[in-house]
């Protein structure tokens, strides 16, 4: 077992963590799939509304992977296919029956697992619709079938406040992630890294033996790119895989019943949370009924995937498989106080040490969504490199990005970004380096394809 010590990235630190018990929630009326949170996905609709469907049913095709398929995490009626600007698809709502029908996929037992051909196996996930929680570095797209990836990388969790904890999804569900982890190694015929926190492992005793890389740092420490960017010995190691350690539960429990899961444990937690907590919910269950006993008062964010890494989620939208969690922020006032600038901001969150707060001792605090300023010219003062895991100068590749300077933004490092967003957090002149990072990726990818 490797140690990687991550020395950059940045911990959060906010109020409203969840407790470790898991609460049930009640099977919500309607479940949906949300394509506009599905990155890279052109969705090909296969139904319309007032089909009816069963759990598992095809949804749609992605139009840029014929073969892979989004299926339905319930069975009853479509009752809404809602669109949004230039005709996007943004949900396909099902209407649940009270008894629900599955498509069936046929179980396959341990023995089966060992002798069926690797790209069977890849296309029995795919038809499954269960392929794209794998997903393939460095652009984080699904991963490609006909790829030989060079290894694949498990992470248990996710420093991105806040998601589910290992030791709570992971209780009594050691069997099917070991099931779920030799799945995956026959898939990617390449050694199989499982990475966690190292102030996690003493919890997870039973699977200890799996885990072949314990790091200790900062976010985003527990990301695949980083620890990637940290052991890699050569290039080609670049394009390896990687899923969450629910991702492989969900896998497992596919290939072992024959039927698409229907059920995840996220958590809804945050400085907006009344109850911050752990639940295990329906796939594509509604925000409104996650949130149901707390529904957030006017002026509250619902962020779905991490403070960070998470995309904002409007209450009349669902959470998809693999989403696994809903944080609240307040927006914060759209006018800050009058002579703000000139309070001690004893309870500021911030990164620089400009605030009362850096001198007091580390504490978890609240923060809204107000970004307390405008775009402002980059100072150069250095914040976005000190942070970046992956030893990027984020300001010069930006400037790059945005002067359409290809080469020189690859040269940069481009590539190794890893879109944690701790750059754009941390810019003290507002700068969103994410944004044209990602967009700069994208640009690139689609130029490559
Ligand atoms: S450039 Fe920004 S988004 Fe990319 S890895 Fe560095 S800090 Fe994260
Ligand atoms: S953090 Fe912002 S202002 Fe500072 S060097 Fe980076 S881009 Fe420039």
């Amino acid at each position: 077992m490797n140690t990687v010590h991550i020395k950059k990235g940045y911990q959060l630190r906010l109020i409203g963590a969840p407790a470790a018990e898991v609460e049930v929630l009640p099977r919500p009326a309607r479940v949906a799939v949300v394509p506009e949170r599905l990155r890279f996905v052109k969705p090909r609709l296969t139904v319309k509304v007032g089909d009816r469907v069963k759990v598992g049913s095809v949804l749609f095709e992605d139009k840029r992977h014929p073969g892979v398929f989004y299926r339905s995490p319930g069975a009853g009626t479509v009752s809404a296919v809602s669109l949004g600007p230039r005709r996007l698809v943004r949900h396909i709502v099902v209407d649940l029956d009270e008894q629900e029908a599955f498509e069936e996929f046929g179980p396959i037992d341990r023995g089966e697992l060992e002798r069926i051909d690797r790209l069977d196996l890849i296309d029995r996930l795919m038809a499954g619709g269960l392929w794209p929680l794998v997903r393939e570095l460095p652009f984080r797209d699904a991963a490609r079938r006909e790829a030989r990836p060079p290894a694949l990388f498990v992470h248990l969790d996710n420093l991105d406040p806040f998601h589910p904890l290992p030791p709570v999804y992971l209780r009594g569900c050691e069997d099917l992630f070991e099931f779920g982890l030799r799945a995956l190694e026959r898939a990617a015929d390449a050694p199989v890294n499982v990475s966690l926190a190292k102030e996690n492992a003493a919890a997870i005793n039973g699977l200890r033996s799996r885990i072949t890389h314990l790091y200790t740092g900062n976010y985003p420490a527990h990301d695949p790119g980083v620890l990637l960017y940290r052991t890699k010995r050569s290039a080609a190691e670049n394009h390896s895989w990687f899923i969450s350690g629910q991702g492989v539960l969900l896998l497992g429990q596919f290939l072992q019943e024959g039927r698409l899961p229907t059920e995840q444990t996220l958590v809804i937690a945050g400085p907006g949370a009344q109850t911050p907590r752990h639940v295990r919910a329906r796939i594509g269950a509604p925000i409104a009924a996650l949130g149901a006993g707390e529904v957030p008062a006017a002026g509250i964010r619902c962020v779905a995937g991490g403070v960070f890494s998470g995309q904002p989620a409007p209450m009349d939208s669902f959470l998809n498989a693999g989403e696994t969690s809903l944080v609240y922020l307040a927006e914060g006032a759209e006018s800050p106080p009058a002579f703000r600038w000139m309070l001690p901001g004893r309870e500021a969150t911030s990164y620089s040490r400009t605030f009362l707060s850096s001198f007091t001792s580390p504490r978890d605090r609240s923060m809204s969504c107000n970004r307390h300023g405008g775009l402002r010219a980059c100072i150069q003062c250095g914040f976005c490199a000190r942070v970046c895991p992956v030893d990027i100068l984020p300001q010069l590749t930006y400037k790059a990005a945005l002067a359409e300077e290809v080469e020189e933004s690859l040269s940069h490092g481009l590539l190794d970004c890893v879109e944690c967003g701790l750059c754009a957090f941390v810019c003290p002149s507002k700068i969103d380096l994410l944004e044209t990072l990602r967009r700069a990726r994208e640009a690139y990818y689609d130029d490559i394809a």
